[in-house]
């Protein structure tokens, strides 16, 4: 048995336990939902002070030039870089990550459409994250491509002569599954497709190398394990040998090659800089600067490796615990046993009400979230409803994830999450 004396000298010995005072996290609350809304960064109220005060209110649009407004997508796209394996000038921070999708699926089923007509499928994982299989799903008509969504075991076998672009969020948003990129990648190319990876729930959560699973396309998120905040810019990446065959469809002023000769004909930028669209959001592009600094701040403690470390013990504690204290309470570990298949979260479904469990264990302090399954066939994994816990290795204790199963296990043992508040579901889960 765990002890929580144990945790709390997990704690005491943890090289990266520092990295937590980089955030404002209230008191009293255990906070395991990094992996849908990153904590607050401290550095981020006073950067937007001056952004707001000295930048807009004082420099007014001089601060364009003089504050490096017009380079913040690129200045901050290459602090994401080395987060995931991307070179210098590879990288852009702009639009969401839905937005960001639809121009490199664009410019994957274009390149595809003049080199090898034939292929008119985009593969890609039934739970993968809605956004995805809709952006995918508009494409798919606008291309006469067909949208074929299997199950992550059916993958492979379904990389065949048709396969255009096999697209895939690397750790998967329901179970926290996480892909292989460099067997994937590979499969994909040797089957003839393109691969395109949503680093959503990887960037700053696992080691992810671009280049060196020679990977096409990368998009992902800056408001999860980047910590930009709410609606944060998210990201694109290009491999090389693509980014100057295609103009993505989003031709705005500001990937023009030369948006203040205001010409009147569009003429692509050379390199990921035609990923840009319009006007850059500067404020949330202020705010993730800091967050991802927050995440680079962890380099000078062992980085990536050393975080992901952390993030796989935090969530094998979490499984232990709940395995140990937790057992015949209804819940069932929805996510792989073996660390290195998972990302930065946890899954669990319970017999009962896994929402209203969730809004019981928030009133307690501790928040995750909770995520509705697909309407099925009752034995199917992606029709079970999910507890999700994020385990944000920058902030997140070893006594956070003990106290946390202690709460769970009370609210299971108590039945307090039958009570009747905890019945109703609210519009964000
Ligand atoms: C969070 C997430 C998104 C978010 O897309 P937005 O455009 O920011 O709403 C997209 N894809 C995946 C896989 C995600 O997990």
């Amino acid at each position: 048995m765990t002890t929580r004396a144990e945790c709390v000298a997990r704690d005491v010995a943890d090289p990266l336990a520092g990295l937590r005072e980089q955030f404002e996290l209230p008191a009293d609350l255990i906070y395991l939902d990094g992996n849908s809304l990153g904590a607050l960064p401290r550095a981020v109220a006073v950067r937007m002070q001056a952004a707001v005060q000295q930048e807009w209110g004082q420099g007014l649009i001089r601060s364009w030039n003089d504050a490096g407004w017009i380079d913040a997508p690129r200045r901050v796209g290459n602090l994401i870089a080395p987060l995931i394996g991307a070179g210098i000038d590879e990288v852009v921070a702009a639009d969401s990550t839905s937005v960001n999708l639809y121009k490199v699926l664009s410019a994957a089923l274009a390149i595809q459409r003049a080199q090898s007509p034939a292929r008119r499928v985009i593969l890609t994982e039934r739970s993968n994250f809605p956004t995805d299989l809709y952006i995918a799903q508009s494409l798919a008509r606008q291309f006469e491509c067909e949208l074929r969504a299997v199950t992550a075991d059916r993958l492979i076998e379904s990389l065949d002569a048709r396969a255009a672009v096999l697209l895939l969020t690397q750790v998967n948003y329901r179970s926290g599954a996480l892909h292989d990129m460099v067997s994937l990648t590979a499969a994909a190319h040797q089957a003839g497709a393109m691969a395109i990876w949503d680093l959503a729930h990887s960037a700053g959560a696992v080691p992810v190398d671009l280049n060196g699973a020679d990977a096409d396309f990368a998009i992902g998120c800056g408001y999860k394990y980047l910590n930009g905040g709410p609606g944060a810019p998210a990201f694109v990446w290009v491999h090389r040998r693509h980014v100057d065959l295609f103009e993505q469809p989003l031709s705005g002023w500001l990937g023009h090659a030369a948006p203040f000769a205001f010409a009147e004909i569009y003429r692509a930028a050379p390199g990921i800089a035609r990923y840009l669209c319009g006007t850059p959001s500067i404020l949330s592009l202020a705010a993730l600067e800091e967050g991802v600094r927050t995440v680079r701040a962890a380099e000078a403690h062992g980085g990536m490796p050393a975080l992901r470390r952390k993030s796989m013990a935090l969530s094998t504690l979490f499984i232990e615990l709940v395995a140990e204290r937790c057992a015949n309470l209804g819940l069932t570990l929805c996510s792989p046993r073996e660390a290195e298949r998972r990302g930065s979260q946890v899954s669990f479904a319970h017999a009962g009400n896994g929402c209203a469990v969730m809004q019981a264990l928030i009133a307690r302090g501790v928040i995750g979230d909770f995520r509705a399954g697909l309407t099925g066939a009752q034995d199917d994994p992606d029709t079970r409803d999910l507890l999700r816990f994020g385990f944000t290795p920058l902030y997140t204790r070893f006594v956070d994830v003990w106290d946390a199963v202690e709460v769970l296990r009370d609210v299971l043992e108590s039945g307090q999450w039958r009570e009747p508040r905890f019945a109703q579901r609210a519009v964000v889960t």
